[in-house]
């Protein structure tokens, strides 16, 4: 039984929100939600004829729960029901429940198979645990006439935080649902009422905090699989770490070279320099409001060159950071306090210091561990203001010397100044995450999960060397390491003057086959630094896309592609699709939610779910085509369907622009789903080349998100499962087909024998790494590195591999 859940608001940004939130609770729960709020106008209000729509989207035969807003969202849920079929209007609960608390209880109750009057009982309860934690009067428990007799029991202790919020308490009662037991808890520290395990909102009420002894008892058949599994997720602090308060594991560590290169030098950390209120100014409440306003100016235009900058290179996701600390520092009440403050005599810097503390104290005081995380942004832009306020140049995250940090957002790695940061240490991270992708393409030497105990013995290091190429970090070297290390830079140094020399010849092996290099770029800036690449690999073009609140028209786009191909000076360009969607939506593509957004509509998928978006894209680059060598390549593609679909899209988009199809177009798809690899021969007909992306790839590959640090050693593009899909992928493709790879993977110059040993023969890279990679090739041997790809395939894993690499 699934029921479907229908949120009605009038607001979509709230609707939205409440889902996401309830979609943390259920991830992989299989409910059907749907949203109907706002007005296509983007104005507030809601829309009976959408409810009816989302009423009956959400029916999949065992009926559903509408949670409503105020005032107007019940009368149009009422008209709602008039529109929809009879049967399905029988089967629709309007349920009164509060729309937040509502919506998680019920989105848990119905993930685990409740019916629509369970659903709607557990959604109006919702309110019991807020109630109860602000001490007014609750409901009193369901009446235990069923549990007789002490039953299965065991008590757990609360070993997280923030105790039984929320998420854990969405988890205890998905793991006990659909089990034939009825699963009683109650709090033992505070001798509490016994509630059922079955009901989020009952379990809520617990109020168990962290130390907290919780009993529990268990009675029907799967009773004692009931109190397993409850004291297995106690025992796993319900997927939280209990002793940080951090919800991704300490990382326990194994270096991974992350961006090469070397760095010596002394430490710097990140948060330890506070920045101090400068000293007071005298001046007028009018000329204190003026100097704010003007230190505001200046941090918004720093700000918005960083967002600009990161939306680019790294994602609209990252880019929000920025946004968010924006609207942080034009916000009306965080002025007014900071302008009352002035008006009580304070100087600038002194009020506004004193309103973001409020704020600051105000999000660390928060229950909830994100709003937590908020009140470093807070104090981030406090600082900056400050700093400007005080004359203080901006410091990149905080001086000179090598970084070491647990982690680095892609903010701070946006701003690192490469001539100040010899090199950059983390405890987490991981080689394919976006703050390590800008390090490299910045040129910062990086390695990334060494453990919280080796960053702590870097932390405390008078002197630190690193070896971002294999992943050394000495702490305090000895005079031999250190003259050591001294020699590893000066040999990087003279290869990249003679890679630079020759940047421009072909990258020629030593038997005399050539390897393209080229580069990957998402915008024109790139494409002038492409020095020497022999085209431009990959173009995200997601850079056209991002950052507005619309979709660019054909003209647009077509300026931006035709830009890209003049920087490139002549030569190819690969023009990806729209890769987007699942994890990087774009604000005027509304998509549901999806609780496995890697796994959703993302790349290809969604393109082909916006024919409108692909034909316009098609006709910019058929556009562009008509006078610059072009390749158009797919993302994400899975089935030979798709790529059918779009080659006739792309053939729609030839004869919309009218003028025959253009010389040289060629057509590729990118191969970054494992059974795509696998399927490659099915491809080969249909293609000119195929580019593997491995960053991808290898998420799929190996079922770890790139990305998230606590599986970022596991998602290693050198695992030899990895390769052989490398290897399937060249096999499949025959001898007309060109293989490239595209992915991260491709600019590790130790990779390339390796990667041209297993049949690729087009690499490309970021800009900074072409001159690099290309001198890789010319010392590769076709026969040593064919040898070197087998023992590759044999070895048992990446760490195994990347010894071959030497
Ligand atoms: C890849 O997946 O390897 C790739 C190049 O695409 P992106 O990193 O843009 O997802
Ligand atoms: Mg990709």
């Amino acid at each position: 039984m699934t029921v479907g859940l229908v949120v009605v608001s009038h607001s979509r940004a709230l609707a939205d929100a409440a889902v996401g939130l309830a979609g943390e609770m259920v991830s992989g729960g299989g409910v059907a939600l749907e949203v109907a709020a706002g007005l296509d106008d983007g104005g507030f209000g809601t829309d009976a004829v959408a409810i009816g729509e989302a009423i009956a989207a959400a029916d999949r035969g065992d009926g559903v729960v509408v949670l409503m807003d105020l005032g107007s969202a019940v009368l149009s849920a009422e008209l709602a029901l008039e529109l929809v079929d009879d049967d399905v209007r029988g089967r629709a609960v309007l349920c009164p429940a509060p729309l937040v608390e509502g919506l998680v209880v019920a989105a848990v109750s119905a993930a685990g198979g409740a019916s629509t009057a369970e659903v709607a009982a557990e959604a109006a309860g919702a309110l019991d645990a807020k109630t109860a934690h602000l001490g007014g009067a609750v409901a009193e428990p369901t009446p235990q006439e069923s549990v007789s007799g002490p039953g299965e029991t065991a008590t757990f202790t609360v070993r997280m935080p923030h105790g039984l919020h929320a998420r854990p308490a969405a988890q205890l009662v998905s793991a006990v649902r659909g089990l034939d037991a009825d699963v009683r808890l109650r709090n033992v520290t505070l001798d509490g009422p016994e509630v059922s395990g079955a009901s989020l909102s009952k379990v809520a009420t617990l109020g168990a905090l962290q130390g907290h002894e919780v009993a529990v008892r268990a009675h029907g058949d799967d009773a004692a699989e009931a109190v397993r599994r409850l004291l297995a997720l106690a025992e796993d602090d319900f997927g939280e770490s209990a002793g940080t308060g951090e919800v991704a594991p300490v990382p326990t560590g194994r270096p991974i070279p992350a961006s090469p290169g070397i760095g010596l030098g002394a430490v710097r950390t990140t948060g330890t320099t506070a920045v101090e209120v400068p000293p007071a100014r005298p001046g007028t409440p009018d000329e204190q409001r003026g100097r704010l306003d003007e230190a505001r100016t200046d941090v918004r235009g720093r700000l918005q060159t960083v967002r600009d900058r990161a939306a680019r290179e790294i994602g609209t996701a990252e880019a929000a950071i920025f946004d968010a600390q924006l609207l942080l520092l034009d916000d009306p009440d965080v002025l007014d306090d900071a302008g009352a403050r002035v008006d009580a005599g304070a100087d600038a810097a002194r009020a506004w210091a004193d309103a973001l503390d409020e704020v600051e104290g105000r999000l660390a005081a928060a229950p909830d561990e994100y709003m937590r995380a908020r009140a470093r942004d807070v104090a981030d832009v406090r600082d900056q203001v400050l700093r400007a306020l005080g004359g203080v140049v901006p410091e990149d995250a905080a001086g000179e010397g090598i970084l070491v940090a647990d982690d680095l957002t892609p903010a701070d790695a946006a701003v690192l100044d490469p001539a100040r940061t010899p090199a950059v240490v983390l405890a987490g991270s991981s080689p394919t995450a976006h703050a390590a992708i800008l390090l490299r393409a910045r040129g910062v030497p990086a390695v990334v999960g060494v453990g919280a105990a080796l960053a702590a013995r870097a932390r405390e290091a008078g002197v630190l060397a690193v070896d971002g190429t294999t992943g050394d970090v000495v702490v305090d070297p000895d005079p031999a390491t250190l003259a050591d290390f001294r020699a590893r830079a000066q040999a990087l140094a003279d290869r990249r003057d003679d890679a630079l020399r020759a940047a421009h010849e072909p990258a020629v092996t030593r038997d005399g086959t050539t390897v393209l290099v080229g580069a990957n770029v998402g915008s024109a800036a790139d494409a002038a630094a492409a020095v020497g690449a022999d085209l431009a690999g990959l173009v995200r073009t997601e850079f056209c896309f991002l950052d507005r609140h619309d979709a660019p028209d054909v003209d647009e786009q077509e300026a931006a592609y035709r830009a890209i191909a003049e920087a490139m000076g002549g030569q190819r360009i690969t023009l990806r699709t729209l890769d987007v969607g699942g994890d990087k939506p774009l604000d005027y593509l509304p998509m549901p939610p999806e609780a496995n957004p890697f796994l959703g509509v993302r790349g290809l998928r969604l393109a082909l779910a916006r024919p409108q978006l692909l034909a316009d894209q098609l006709q910019a680059v058929v556009r562009v085509a008509h006078d610059h060598p072009v390749d158009v390549m797919f993302p994400m593609v899975a089935d030979v369907h798709e790529l059918t679909a779009a080659r006739q899209a792309l053939d729609d988009a030839v004869a919309a622009v009218g003028r025959g199809r253009p010389d040289g177009l060629r057509v590729g798809i990118m191969v970054e789903i494992p059974a795509t690899a696998l399927k490659s021969a099915a491809f080969a007909p249909h293609v000119d080349f195929l580019s593997i992306g491995t960053n991808d790839l290898t998420q799929y590959a190996l079922a770890a998100e790139r990305g998230n640090d606590a599986v970022a050693a596991i998602g290693d593009a050198l695992d030899p499962g990895v390769l052989a899909l490398i290897a399937a992928t060249s096999r499949g493709a025959g001898d007309d087909v060109l293989v490239a790879v595209c992915g991260e993977l491709a600019g590790d110059e130790r990779a390339a024998a390796l990667l041209i040993g297993l049949g690729v023969r087009e690499l490309s890279v970021a800009p900074a790494a072409v001159a690099g990679v290309k001198q890789a090739v010319r010392a590769v041997d076709l026969d040593a590195a064919r040898e070197l790809a087998a023992a590759a395939l044999g070895s048992p894993d990446a760490r195994a591999v990347r010894g071959l690499l030497g």
